[in-house]
């Protein structure tokens, strides 16, 4: 018989950082998108730097640190079901970031509550606060009985290279790849083009020969790097790392494609 998930009734807060109601990029379908605060890691690349603190949302328009809006599961799951009509067969909710995990008790009520509902939960996740000790290690069990699909983010095959990319290690993240192959969760493989960061074909194929070691892979996908949120660097008053890197070229994004065997 298969195990039940017991729904949690804290009624947790979720810090929220804003919400998408018809995204079409961030899983499967039409769905209504989370963005949640909060992210430990610091790719050089990241077009959202506003979601780093878990406890401040930047307001670019005020140009200032607020709290953060917090919604409970309740309350987003009752404003989520006014789309459903959109989603058709394959839409749903996805939370993404960001980093989702880093507020794992309230994701896991919100998914908990939304599969009681029949709705489709994706979770889109660097990974980055996986680990197999406790207290985490029993919430993220209890998550993958209720999350429908993770979409990973690998920034970088090589642990080296990873570091100087994120500032955080790969060890776990990969792990944690293992992990949801191995209970069964599909999983979509993200992972973005930086011309001479993540473009390397001797990494690419490393990086698809790991994908190859995992069994629930559904898809993979290449994100061309794009400068569209460097503005929000200059607004926070942090130096931007890749200056003067422009976006992978139509060649390198085929490549990048080709040996990942991606969309
Ligand atoms: S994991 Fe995502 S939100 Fe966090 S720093 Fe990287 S790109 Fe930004």
């Amino acid at each position: 018989m298969e195990e039940t998930v017991k729904i949690p009734q804290k009624n947790i807060m979720g810090k929220i950082h804003s919400i998408e109601t018809f995204g079409s990029v961030d899983g499967p379908g039409v769905r209504f998108v989370i963005f949640l605060q909060g992210c430990n890691m610091r790719c050089k690349y990241c077009h959202n730097p506003d979601t780093w603190k878990l406890e401040g949302a930047y307001k670019v328009k005020e140009q200032q640190w607020v709290r953060p809006e917090e919604k409970s599961a309740d309350e987003l799951l009752k404003q989520a079901l006014r789309y459903k009509s959109y989603w058709g067969k394959e839409g749903g909710i996805t939370v993404s970031g960001g980093e989702a995990l880093l507020q794992i008790d309230f994701v896991l009520e919100l998914f908990t509550k939304a599969k009681a509902m029949g709705i489709h939960t994706c979770l889109d996740t660097s990974a980055n606060p996986y680990t197999t000790e406790e207290p985490f290690y029993s919430k993220w069990e209890a998550l993958m009985k209720v999350c429908d699909l993770v979409m990973l983010d690998i920034k970088h095959i090589d642990a080296k290279a990873h570091k100087e990319l994120t500032a955080q290690d790969n060890g776990n993240i990969l792990q944690a790849a293992k992990d949801i192959s191995d209970r069964g969760v599909c999983l979509w493989i993200r992972h973005v083009l930086v011309p001479g960061i993540t473009t390397d074909a001797a990494d690419l194929k490393r990086l698809r020969e790991f994908i190859d070691t995992l069994k629930t892979v559904q898809r993979v996908e290449v994100l061309p790097y794009h400068t569209l949120g460097t503005f929000k660097w200059k607004e926070l008053g942090i130096a931007y790392a890749l200056e003067g890197v422009n976006p992978p070229s139509a060649e390198e994004v085929q490549l990048a494609r080709e040996i990942l065997g991606a969309k």
